[in-house]
């Protein structure tokens, strides 16, 4: 390419794919066109100037649910999205259920990317439901261009997105498989929650919650879906693990050649079920967060390299539905909220037990980049990629405020919690989406499908 560079983001700790270096990364058309030393800057270009904040490829976040369409007081495209720019997160793919209606047609696909249209902050991608009975909507979502499916085994929360059968998940996988389409799959087993939900011991306390939700369940489900993936050949991704028993499962499927991912939540690698005080309804998901030793088993596993990736599993609700003031585990809705927090949430606990900055790019940028099949154009500062970046400061600390947040609703665990790592600024496309206290940015996410932008 000819074309002079209009932008340049330089700084003293830019994290490349080879590690973090001093670095000008010069920008043209949208995209990153060269990394080129710290003092190659060419004459007449715009220059911002990073100074010691560590310069990140724009997070992905492929675990969102937006709840736009019908269940817009829920979130939405236009509050998810600013969130997300001032979390440094710059891609985001929106899950299926909790909009009206859920994404399991081609129609309703198109219903979704009508609502979403010139709202998004942030780049937009889509995933589609596997739902019984919408077999033949596959083929089409796929050519559509949604990044992937996700089903559940038991039940989601909502009515209309109701569970697959283990049979009917086998007989849907072939032609999954056939499109090379990836399936996420929440994978609780429902024999062995329906066997442990007897317990009717006190709904306040978060122990009823944990025990009607065992680690069982979720090694049961994986045990299965690694037969579903050697049978068919089908990409498989188990989505919010829990527990590091479920890694050892995959580690091993892998080892045989199957083809399966896994992600984690910042909400299992920094809360303790131990810490978690009774009637403390914002902790409610699942599956649910679990004992201290489990928390410190998935850091292992992050750090070595047995996760793809840490993404959010945002799942806000209006706060009523949190029942905070009955305080029942058992009837609140259960989903967390932590779009915006991601950085923070995992630098923190990352900066606890001694692991250096620049490996969060791995786990919150090029790992889920490559689940969505974004490898080239997103999650990593180099040539030909688009010029999606966040400036933050590791070093600096905030607190979890209300003000903070820019979640339709404030209600989440992290509240009133001190994290490291501030966002200063978020470029998407050598645009500037959001600035450490300036004025929103108009929207100029554009919504993505998994062939082209
Ligand atoms: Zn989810």
């Amino acid at each position: 390419m000819s074309r002079e560079p209009v932008l340049i983001i330089r700084g003293r700790r830019v994290a490349t794919p080879d590690g973090l270096r001093a670095a000008a990364i010069h920008i043209a058309g949208g995209q990153i066109a060269s990394v080129r030393a710290f003092d190659d800057v060419a004459p007449g270009a715009e220059l911002v100037e990073a100074g010691d904040a560590l310069v990140f490829p724009g997070l992905v976040d492929t675990h969102v649910h937006v709840n736009e369409p019908g269940r817009t007081d829920w979130e939405g495209f236009a509050t998810a999205t600013r969130a997300a720019a001032a979390g440094g997160v710059t891609t985001l793919l929106d899950m299926p259920l909790n909009s009206i209606p859920p994404t399991t047609s081609v129609a309703a696909l198109e219903t979704k990317r009508a609502a979403a249209l010139g709202r998004c902050a942030v780049d937009t991608g889509f995933l589609g439901g596997l739902v019984p009975g919408n077999g033949a909507e596959l083929a089409p979502l796929h050519s559509a261009g949604v990044f992937g499916f996700k089903c559940f085994l038991c039940p989601s929360g909502v009515d209309e997105f109701p569970p697959m059968s283990p049979g009917g998940l086998r007989e849907a996988a072939p032609a999954l498989a056939a499109l090379d389409a990836l399936l996420m799959v929440h994978a609780e087993w429902p024999a062995a929650l329906e066997h442990a939900a007897g317990s009717s011991g006190d709904r306040r306390s978060y122990a009823t919650w944990l025990a009607g939700r065992p680690v069982t369940a979720e090694t049961e489900a994986v045990r299965f879906l690694i037969g579903l993936a050697r049978e068919s050949g089908l990409r498989v991704h188990v989505v919010h693990v829990s527990a590091p028993e479920t890694l050892e499962l995959v580690g091993a499927a892998r080892a045989e050649g199957i083809r399966m991912t896994a992600e984690t939540c910042p909400h299992y690698l920094g809360f303790a079920a131990e810490e978690i005080p009774d009637g403390a309804t914002e902790y409610k998901c699942a599956p649910p967060i679990r004992e201290a030793r489990r928390r410190e088993g998935l850091w292992e596993a992050l750090a070595s390299d047995r996760l793809d990736a840490v993404v959010s599993d945002h799942s806000p609700s209006p706060p009523a539905m949190k029942l905070r003031e009955e305080g029942d585990f058992l009837r609140a809705w259960g989903g967390i909220a932590s779009l915006q927090l991601r950085l923070p949430a995992i630098w923190t606990g990352a900066r606890a037990r001694g692991y250096p900055p620049e490996r969060l790019a791995a786990w919150l940028c090029a790992g889920p980049a490559r689940l969505a099949g974004l490898t080239g154009r997103k999650g990593a500062i180099a040539a030909g990629h688009d010029a999606d970046l966040v400036l933050w400061h590791p070093e600096k600390e905030f607190v979890v405020s209300e003000t903070v947040l820019r979640h339709r609703h404030a209600i989440t665990p992290w509240l009133g919690r001190t994290l490291a790592g501030v966002v200063e600024a978020t470029y998407l496309r050598g645009e500037p989406v959001y600035a450490r206290g300036a004025a929103d940015q108009p929207p100029r996410g554009r919504l993505l499908t998994r062939l082209a932008s």
